[in-house]
């Protein structure tokens, strides 16, 4: 949601031929929904005789007539109710159409998504069938190269994290803090649905909607929330997304002297142009906490930050400070820190704990140098 993050065209396309599988498959269950269970018959008219869908949607997938997989059972559920209500099923295939290509509209006057918003009761067994996507994709193996037609290798969770590093730089798109290492425990990456696949199953997997993020604002922050609210037009006009409206050029970030210390600060995130995207990024990921106590545990309890004290002792070792030099100093350091917004992490919050310094404790900081 504060800096841009897209993925690589090559996996993009990969995962979108595995997305449109789905999507296919969806949509044939609510259009033409095969009377009885889904045969493996009725897979091969769907997908034609020769593609290699038909092993991947076997009987392991399936299952057998007499011992269906709950995969197996869910296509069955959902065909079975849009042969029940064909006309709405043929209305939420249109819903989920539409939503498939949301990242081409975004922002769009008018844009809104449109399932499951008046088609609740549809919610559940489109998410039997959707979901499981998911899991494929994070299994170890996930989904096969020659089944699925990619150029690239087998599409898995670990790939799309893998894809989106290089330009990440270490940096949580969400937050501004570093991104673990792939793979480790202690600070470790995750992969996130912006849309979460427990509201929007059919979003689940989409190229457009899934992200790499620290644990942090995954597991913790972030988790089920819905920054765009109902993902109606109010919803998405107040915020951001990860690819298609980052917030770190538009948001104003201000350090101020904390409440409760006079010389903690508490950071404030504002966006003039609309407020409420700000509103929405500090609620859903907790930011304006986070940034201050993390400000403030730079900070050496005299407030003066280490990064302060550090820049100066490199710069006029042994001498003693003079108000214009330290003056210079912090501003060098700013135009530092702005600079690289979104090249190293913490940047942001930086550049607006220094300015405060600046701004108010300059003959503070210098006595203390002294
Ligand atoms: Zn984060």
């Amino acid at each position: 949601m504060l800096h841009k993050r897209e993925l690589p065209n090559s996996e993009f396309e990969d995962l979108n031929k595995v997305y449109q599988v789905k999507l296919k498959l969806l949509c044939w269950l609510l259009c033409t929904p095969p009377a009885g269970q889904v045969t493996k018959e009725d897979i091969e008219t769907l997908f034609g005789k020769n593609s290699k869908l038909l092993g991947w949607f076997g009987t392991r997938r399936l299952g057998k007539p007499d011992k269906r997989t709950q995969f197996g059972q869910a296509l069955d559920v959902l065909a079975n109710k849009a042969r029940s209500e064909p006309i709405e099923a043929n209305q939420v295939a249109n819903a989920i159409e539409h939503d498939a290509v949301f990242h081409q509209k975004w922002h769009e006057p008018g844009f809104e998504l449109k399932f499951p918003c008046g088609f609740t009761d549809w919610l559940e067994p489109v998410k039997a069938v959707a979901e499981p996507f998911y899991d494929w994709l994070a299994s170890e193996k996930g989904f096969a190269k020659v089944v699925f037609g990619l150029t690239g290798c087998n599409m898995t969770r670990s790939k799309i994290m893998q894809a989106y590093r290089p330009q990440s730089l270490g940096i949580c798109g969400y937050c501004d803090g570093p991104l673990g290492e792939i793979g480790s425990k202690a600070d470790a990456n995750d992969c996130e649905h912006f849309f979460p696949k427990s509201k929007w199953p059919h979003l689940a997997i989409h190229p457009a909607n899934l992200f790499a993020s620290c644990k942090g604002c995954n597991e913790t922050w972030k988790l089920n929330k819905t920054p765009m609210g109902n993902a109606d037009e109010a919803g998405i006009r107040g915020t951001y997304h990860p690819s298609l409206l980052s917030g770190a050029s538009l948001i104003s970030v201000a350090a101020k002297q904390s409440p409760d210390h006079p010389m903690r600060v508490s950071i404030e995130i504002r966006d003039a142009a609309v407020p409420e995207r700000a509103q929405t990024l500090v609620e859903t990921l907790d930011l304006e906490a986070r940034w201050s106590n993390d400000v403030n545990e730079k900070m050496d309890g005299r407030g003066v930050s280490v990064f302060v004290s550090k820049a100066f002792q490199d710069r006029f070792r042994g001498q003693a400070p003079v108000e214009a030099e330290i003056d210079e100093l912090l501003d060098d350091s700013i135009i530092w820190a702005r600079k690289n917004i979104s090249k190293e992490e913490r940047s942001i919050r930086l550049a607006a704990a220094l300015q405060y310094q600046k701004d108010c404790h300059l003959a503070q900081i210098i006595q203390e140098l002294l």
